[in-house]
């Protein structure tokens, strides 16, 4: 099987790669790109004309629900709106029923990630840094590195004894290691559902303070400087947080860091008629943090682009704001999201967005992944994203099981429109019935 995406703009950052040209997958791997390639033989080509060639995304921070929580999300519906979204690679937590702390959960994931009736996309798996991510004992973080996890988390159960975390740290630059850390401290937010500020007094919640997020993050990047361990800070939400992790690369700390959509484009404000689906985790903070925060995108404090992909059931999300659980699904409107609110803003190059929502996290992650040069990944990665069509998010029209989504009804610019993973996994309606693609 020969494929040619042609005319495209290849964006690769892993060569700083930005022409005009074509790209050939032939037998499931990239054979060929740039302004002349050998289209001979070719079963089908794609003609891409304004259309981006990228490598496949890759999100570092996915719930996939499974095991334990069908009703929110399967591995099967998650990797099939992985493909929907673009991606070709992601990495999923560790807090299912029960938590991914044995290998034996990692075989799990794995093969059903690789069934032929999951979406096609790798599944990285991050293994739980506690038992029963209750915080206290350590997992046999050996034994999980060998059964296939990429990271270490206890994701949305912050351990909060410094001493714990300190120890997983350790243990962690033994074994080359990376941890993951949702950074918050929980005595401090504890009851809280909002932002502590003027929304929350407006709305009789439960306020989270920014200094419960910064405290975490500070000790976290300290326990890092000291003990050498990479640091991966999960979905940062104020510009304290940025601040902190700045200072703390300034150091020499190994550490990076994530943003989610909904944590740049999105205000508390939004919570002001008590729907669920803006309760995210950390909460939605201010205009000040989103002016604060796309700077340090533009500026490359913050590293990379997650989903914090948190599908819930509807019937979940259906009660009171202060019951409802936090997140929200994403991994099928972050392209939209990112190129609306961060590209065709000028804030973002095309090459730095694909950076950040591919090879980034890849090289963070240390994925094979993030990349175009032909041999560099097991298989073929190739994302073909239309950066200029415009349509309207509809959760409806979602893979996912999570239709909790705070961006239903958003007008976005930009959408993906092919994701190869070895072999065509995603192919958009949108190529069809509007003629973009000339199959021959
Ligand atoms: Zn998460």
């Amino acid at each position: 099987m020969k494929t040619v995406l042609r005319n495209g703009r290849l964006l690769d950052p892993s060569q700083e790669l930005d022409i005009i040209g074509s790209l050939v997958i032939e037998d499931d791997q990239i054979s060929d790109f740039g302004d002349d390639v050998d289209e001979e033989g070719a079963d089908e080509i794609y003609d891409c004309q304004g259309m981006w060639i990228c490598p496949g995304l890759v999100d570092p921070h996915v719930h996939l629900r499974e095991p334990g929580e069908d009703q929110k999300e399967t591995i099967r519906s998650g990797t099939q709106a992985a493909a929907a979204g673009g991606y070709t690679t992601i990495c999923c937590m560790p807090n299912t029923s029960p938590p991914l702390d044995s290998p034996s959960l990692i075989d799990y994931i794995l093969d059903q990630s690789a069934s032929p009736e999951a979406g096609g996309v790798f599944v990285a798996p991050v293994g739980a840094l506690t038992v029963g991510l209750r915080g206290d004992q350590l997992t046999d973080l050996a034994a999980l590195k060998r059964a296939g996890i990429v990271a270490a988390s206890d994701d949305g159960h912050p351990i909060q004894n410094s001493l714990v975390m300190s120890r997983a740290m350790e243990f962690c630059v033994q074994l080359d290691l990376p941890i993951m850390a949702h950074c918050e401290d929980t005595t401090l937010t504890a009851g809280g559902s909002v932002n502590d500020g003027a929304v929350s007094s407006m709305l009789g919640l439960g306020g989270m303070p920014r200094s419960a997020e910064e405290i975490m993050v500070m000790r976290n990047c300290l326990l890092s400087l000291h003990t050498g361990c990479q640091l991966h800070v999960m979905r940062v939400s104020t510009w304290g947080a940025v601040e902190m992790i700045r200072q703390a690369k300034y150091l020499g700390a190994p550490v990076s860091c994530e943003i989610t959509p909904q944590h740049f484009i999105l205000t508390e404000e939004a919570c002001a008629d008590f729907n669920p689906v803006f309760k995210t985790l950390p909460p939605l903070r201010t205009q000040l943090d989103l002016d604060i925060l796309h700077q340090a995108l533009a500026d490359n404090t913050i590293d990379c682009i997650s989903s914090d992909h948190s599908p819930h059931a509807m019937y979940e999300v259906q009660v009171p704001f202060d019951e409802a659980p936090f997140g929200m699904s994403g991994l099928e409107s972050v392209v939209g999201a990112t190129l609306t609110a961060l590209v065709h803003t000028g804030l973002l190059s095309p090459l730095e967005a694909i950076r950040k929502l591919s090879t980034k996290p890849a090289e963070i992650l240390r994925l094979e992944a993030g990349s175009l040069k032909p041999g560099e990944t097991p298989v073929a990665q190739v994302t073909v994203i239309d950066p200029n069509v415009e349509w309207t998010f509809d959760v409806n029209k979602t893979f996912s099981k999570g239709k909790n989504n705070a961006f239903h009804g958003m007008a976005f610019k930009g959408k993906t429109m092919l994701t190869f993973c070895g072999s065509e996994i995603y192919r958009d309606a949108l190529l069809d019935s509007k003629r973009y693609a000339s199959i021959l």
